[in-house]
């Protein structure tokens, strides 16, 4: 029996209407496989391991994404500082031109969580990191507990740094930094993106502070060395429970 002319378009409408219903249940359906933890710190590797040179990542971003929409960390070979938030991952390799990173990119080390604040605060005076550290230290219930941190706002200046791809045999961190390119911001508006971690989990992360740094408009960011703050609004996520890929 042939088909008038006229019912083609219709038939073919129905047929790609069909495939893309199953292709959005197919993808609901793996992605609902994963139950989505809150106040939960999802790491890949231990920190002084890492920063003894393993930076060949076992774990694709396609896979961290599974554990967190929100964190930050680097990328294989030491490629760059990642940064990531509402459920976008960026990078910032050493020429400073921000990218978003690829699925099927490599993690050495990372950190991740499904970002949910327990706490939020604005600092309108203007401080600098160890100021605005030591201010939000102050807000925090317990020495014991892991915190996600995000600031954004108006930052009247911000150092930041970037390492380049590292060649093996790989150097330890404390080498592979001796060739970081630094970045001096003025006058943006940007998200701070980290965490806060307690003195017993030194070794396995870093003691205190780690923040990154992201421009609003994606042009800069980098591993945050210093900044001025001027009006800032702070949130932050209290973590009771950490994972960690052994590495
Ligand atoms: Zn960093």
């Amino acid at each position: 029996m042939a088909i008038n002319n006229r019912w083609i378009p219709i038939v073919a409408a129905a047929l790609i209407l069909t495939v893309a219903v199953a292709a959005f249940y197919a993808i609901n359906q793996s992605s609902t496989s994963v139950a989505k933890e809150e106040h939960t710190l999802f790491q890949i590797s231990a920190f002084n391991k890492f920063s003894m040179g393993s930076y060949e990542g076992n774990t694709t971003y396609a896979e961290l994404a599974r554990h967190g929409d929100f964190g930050m960390g680097t990328l294989n070979g030491l490629d760059g500082e990642m940064i990531a938030f509402d459920g976008v991952f960026y990078y910032i390799p050493s020429d400073g031109n921000v990218r978003q990173v690829s699925s099927t990119a490599q993690a050495p080390f990372a950190m991740v969580t499904f970002f949910k604040a327990d706490k939020t605060f604005r600092v309108t005076d203007e401080m600098n990191y160890s100021q605005l550290t030591t201010y939000i230290d102050n807000t925090l219930p317990s020495e014991n507990s892991i915190y996600a941190v995000k600031i954004h706002g108006t930052y009247d200046y911000a150092k930041t740094r970037s390492v380049p791809l590292q060649t093996k045999p790989y150097q330890n961190l404390t080498e592979a930094i001796k060739n970081q390119t630094i970045f001096t911001l003025n006058s943006v508006e940007a998200t701070i993106v980290g965490y806060r971690c307690p003195t017993f989990m030194d070794g396995i992360n870093v003691a205190g502070y780690h923040l990154h740094f992201l421009t609003d408009d994606k042009s800069a960011g980098g591993h945050l060395l210093d900044c001025i703050a001027r009006n800032v609004t702070v949130e932050i996520d209290q973590i009771d429970k950490f994972e960690m890929t052994l590495p």
